[in-house]
């Protein structure tokens, strides 16, 4: 059986050493504070940016979201965004996707001040991640699971990892990350294209799923000792339960964590690692503002 990679636990313990961060940024006057822009009623977006900012605040950061109706022009969240560029005490924005279809949703993730941009998306940030340079906001998904592969002694130099899914947000990002100086992996990203996906996926020591598709990934899929990383959130009813509903990963979890040397929960595991480095990232943007403003 699989040891479990309890991304719940890890953020606990990376939360309490943040919350000492923290304390000694307010000692000099600087509350760490992130704004995010809500658009429309979507009840999985409301959830997600209730938790971002609650995750804030138990930090003693400063938490904020602001709401904007599901109509709202281009050119009223642009000028949202102006605001909180320009607000010296925001040091964190993140606008919440998905974006109604009538926003152009790249033109506004560009809008936002790189200094400001804690997920990651400007293509400024995703430059730098992608040279290395440490001042780039890396996508928090991606960095929560480089976190969690450190933080539990699973070695990447030399291993084969193999990434399930091509996305701008997750794979592509974490793809440049295994591969640099230090992770020092070797390589396979496949997509929907890739033909056998089974042949790939059974060579991977370190195998990454981020795809959105229930038991995309079954045991016979996956050669034994892997450590499995399963990004996946897939909604699946669930009578039983007080929502109707449960969240499931990509990968059949009962088969694979018989076969795997580690794998990762969902919920529990990638999820709780994601807020996890938003507020990191929150934190990086304070502390970068404030030693701008000492120089
Ligand atoms: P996305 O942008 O929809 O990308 C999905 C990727 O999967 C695409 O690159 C697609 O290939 C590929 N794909 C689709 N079917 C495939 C197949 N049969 N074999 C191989 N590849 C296939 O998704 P995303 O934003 O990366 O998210 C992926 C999943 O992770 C979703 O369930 C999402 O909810 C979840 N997620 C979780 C977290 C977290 O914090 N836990 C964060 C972000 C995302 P093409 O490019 O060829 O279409």
């Amino acid at each position: 059986m699989a040891r479990l990679l309890d991304g719940t636990e890890l953020s606990r313990v990376m939360r309490e050493e943040m919350a000492q961060e923290v304390a000694a940024l307010r000692a000099v006057g600087v509350t760490p504070g992130l704004s995010v822009v809500l658009v429309g009623n979507n009840p999985a977006s409301r959830a997600y940016v209730a938790s971002k900012t609650r995750a804030c605040e138990a930090l003693g950061m400063k938490g904020q979201t602001l709401e904007l109706p599901e109509d709202v022009s281009k050119e009223e969240l642009f000028a949202t965004i102006d605001r909180l560029n320009t607000d010296p005490e925001v040091h964190g924005i993140l606008v919440q996707l998905p974006l109604p279809a009538h926003l152009p949703y790249k033109a506004i993730l560009e809008h936002i001040r790189p200094e400001k941009d804690v997920d990651g998306f400007h293509p400024l940030n995703a430059g730098l991640a992608f040279v290395g340079d440490p001042r780039a906001f890396v996508p928090c998904t991606p960095a929560g699971i480089m976190e969690m592969l450190r933080r539990e002694n699973i070695p990447t130099r030399g291993r084969h990892a193999v990434i399930v899914g091509r996305s701008l947000i997750v794979s592509k990002p974490l793809a440049s990350l295994l591969v640099a100086p230090g992770p020092d992996a070797t390589l396979t990203l496949t997509h929907r294209h890739t033909p056998d996906l089974a042949h790939h996926t059974r060579q991977a020591d370190i195998l990454i799923v981020a795809v959105g598709k229930q038991n995309l990934i079954t045991a016979d899929m996956v050669k034994p000792g892997v450590v499995v990383i399963d990004v996946g959130q897939n909604r699946v009813p669930d009578p039983g339960s007080a929502r109707g509903y449960k969240m499931v990963g990509d990968v059949d979890f009962d088969n694979v964590s018989q076969v795997a040397s580690a794998i990762t929960p969902v919920p529990g595991g990638v999820g709780p690692m994601t807020i996890t480095m938003l507020l990191a990232n929150t934190l990086q943007a304070a502390r970068q503002a404030h030693q701008a403003r000492a120089t």
